[in-house]
C-alpha cells in the first residue's frame, strides 16, 4: 500500500494523535516553566487535590461532559485545555495535508516505493514534532516570557536527526546542506541582534532561531526568507497596533518567540509561492 492510498486513514490517525499530543502539551506548558516533571505525579485538581479519574482525562470530550468543572469540587477547568487539544489535532491534520499534497513539499514528487513512503513519514514526523514544540513554546513564552532549554535543546538534536534520516532515505543532500546553512544564518542573525540590542532578543530566541533556520531552509530558500522576515513583519505590525490602541510603552515586553513561530509556519506553508511571487515582482524570476 502506498502513502497516497492510505492518506485518508493517515489523516484521521494523525488528527487523533494530535489531540492526545495536545493533552500532553497542556501538562508541558503548565509544568516545564515550574521545573516539574511532565511524567509524575498524575494530574490532580489544583483546588481539591483529587486525582483526575481516567474517564475524566479524555481530551476535549471529558471537558465537555463535565461542562468545564471538576467532578469533585466544581472548580472551573480553564477553556484553554480543550482548546489546545482541539487546536493541536487540527494543526496536525493541516500539516499532514500540506506535506502530502503541496507541490513544493519534499514529500511529494519523489520516487514511489517502500523507501519513498518511509521518507514521507520521516519528513512528516519531523514537522509534526516541530508543530508540537511550536505550540508548547508559544504558550510558555506568552505565559512566562521564556523559551525553556528543556524543550529547545532536545529539538536541536531531534530535528537534525530526523532530517538527516530523511535525506539518507531520499538522497536529497542539497536539502540537508541548505538546512545547515539556514541554521547558521538565522541563528547568527538572532545572536547579532541579542548582542547589539541588550534587553531585546533573549538567548532563548537565538537557540530557537537555530532550530527554525534548519527546519525552514531544509524546505527551501523561499521558506527561510518568508519564515524569518514574516516574524519581524507580523511582530512589528502587532507591536505598532498595540502601541496605537493600548498606548503600550515601547518596553512593555511583548515576547518575540510566538512571532518567530508563527512566521516560521507561514514560511513552511506558503514560503515557496510567496517567495516566487516576490522574485517575480522584482523581475528576478
Ligand atoms: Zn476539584
Amino acid at each position: 500500500m502506498t502513502i497516497s492510498a492510505a492518506a485518508p486513514v493517515l489523516v484521521v490517525l494523525v488528527g487523533v494523535l494530535g489531540i492526545v499530543v495536545g493533552s500532553f502539551l497542556n501538562v508541558v506548558v503548565h509544568r516545564v516553566p515550574a521545573g516539574l516533571s511532565v511524567v509524575r505525579p498524575a494530574s490532580a485538581c489544583p483546588r481539591c487535590g483529587h486525582a483526575i479519574r481516567r474517564r475524566d482525562n479524555v481530551p476535549v470530550l471529558s471537558w465537555l461532559a463535565l461542562r468545564g468543572r471538576c467532578r469533585d469540587c466544581g472548580v472551573r477547568i480553564p477553556k484553554r485545555y480543550p482548546l489546545v487539544e482541539a487546536a493541536t489535532g487540527g494543526l496536525f491534520v493541516v500539516v499532514t495535508l500540506l506535506f502530502l499534497t503541496a507541490p513544493w513539499s519534499p514529500a511529494t514528487g519523489v520516487a514511489t516505493g517502500a523507501s519513498a513512503d518511509v521518507h514521507v513519514l520521516v519528513v512528516l514526523v519531523a514537522y509534526l514534532y516541530l508543530m508540537a514544540i511550536s505550540l508548547a513554546l508559544a504558550l510558555i513564552d506568552l505565559d512566562t516570557h521564556t523559551l525553556p532549554n528543556r524543550i529547545v535543546l532536545p529539538a536541536s538534536v531531534v530535528m537534525p536527526v530526523l532530517l538527516l534520516t530523511a535525506s539518507v532515505l531520499s538522497g536529497d543532500w542539497a536539502a540537508l546542506g541548505r538546512g545547515a546553512v539556514g541554521a547558521v544564518v538565522l541563528g547568527g542573525a538572532y545572536l547579532g541582534l541579542a548582542v547589539a540590542v541588550p534587553g531585546g532578543m533573549g538567548f532563548g530566541d537565538v537557540k530557537l532561531a537555530v532550530v527554525l533556520g534548519l527546519a525552514l531552509a531544509y524546505l527551501g530558500w523561499g521558506p527561510l526568507a518568508v519564515g524569518s522576515f514574516g516574524a519581524f513583519l507580523l511582530g512589528g505590525i502587532f507591536a505598532i497596533a498595540l502601541v496605537a490602541v493600548r498606548r503600550a510603552g515601547r518596553r512593555s515586553g511583548i515576547p518575540f518567540g510566538p512571532w518567530m513561530l508563527v512566521g516560521a509556519w507561514l514560511g513552511i506553508a506558503f514560503g515557496p509561492p510567496l517567495w516566487a511571487m516576490y522574485l517575480g515582482l522584482l523581475g528576478l524570476s
